[in-house]
C-alpha cells in the first residue's frame, strides 16, 4: 500500500520553509500531495491561489512524486479521498506546536485512520514565515530570497 502524505496550508505565499518539509518528506512517503487551502480563519487571500497552484507546481516539475491541489473543505475529508494516511506539516517553534496540537487532535477524531507527522524546520528557514513575507511585499520589500520560485 502506497504511504501517501498530504501537506495542507495556506501557503500564502507558499516559502522556502514549505519546499524544504515536502522534500524531507519524500524520505518518508511515497507520494506527497501539496494542498492549498481556503482557510476559514484566513478569509480573504494575498496571493491568488492559481497564480499560487502554477509556482508551486512549477517548483516540483521534475518530482513525480509531488502533486499540487486546491481544496475548500475538511482536510481530514479531503485526506480520506485522496487516500492519504498521512498529514505532514513543519514546526518552526512552540507556537507552531501550540496550534498544530490542536489541529493534529480534532483530525484524528475526524478521521480516525489519518496519522499526522511533523518535521522540525531546517534551522536556516525558521525565521521564514508567510506571513512576514506578505507584510515585506506589500511595501515594496524583496522577498525573492525566501522563495522558492520567481514572483514575476
Ligand atoms: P496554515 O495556514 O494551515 O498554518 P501555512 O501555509 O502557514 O498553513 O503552513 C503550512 C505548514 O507549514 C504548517 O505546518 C507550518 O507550521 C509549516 N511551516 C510554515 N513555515 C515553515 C518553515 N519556515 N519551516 C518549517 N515549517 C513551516
Amino acid at each position: 500500500m502506497k504511504r501517501i502524505a498530504l501537506f495542507p496550508g495556506s501557503f500564502d505565499p507558499f516559502t522556502k520553509g514549505h519546499e524544504d518539509i515536502v522534500l524531507r518528506g519524500l524520505s518518508l512517503f511515497d507520494e506527497i500531495i501539496v494542498a492549498v487551502g481556503y482557510n476559514s480563519g484566513k478569509s480573504q487571500r494575498y496571493f491568488k491561489i492559481d497564480f499560487m497552484l502554477e509556482r508551486i507546481r512549477q517548483t516540483f516539475e521534475n518530482q513525480p512524486a509531488i502533486s499540487v491541489i486546491t481544496y475548500s473543505e475538511l482536510t481530514a475529508e479531503l485526506a480520506k479521498r485522496e487516500g492519504a494516511r498521512f498529514l505532514l506539516r513543519g514546526l518552526r517553534n512552540t507556537t507552531d506546536f501550540e496550534y498544530e496540537n490542536s489541529i493534529a487532535q480534532i483530525n484524528r477524531k475526524l478521521n480516525a485512520e489519518l496519522e499526522s507527522v511533523f518535521l522540525i524546520t531546517s534551522p536556516n528557514l525558521a525565521a521564514i514565515s508567510s506571513s512576514i513575507i506578505r507584510e515585506v511585499h506589500r511595501y515594496g520589500g524583496d522577498v525573492s530570497d525566501l522563495l522558492p520560485y520567481r514572483l514575476e
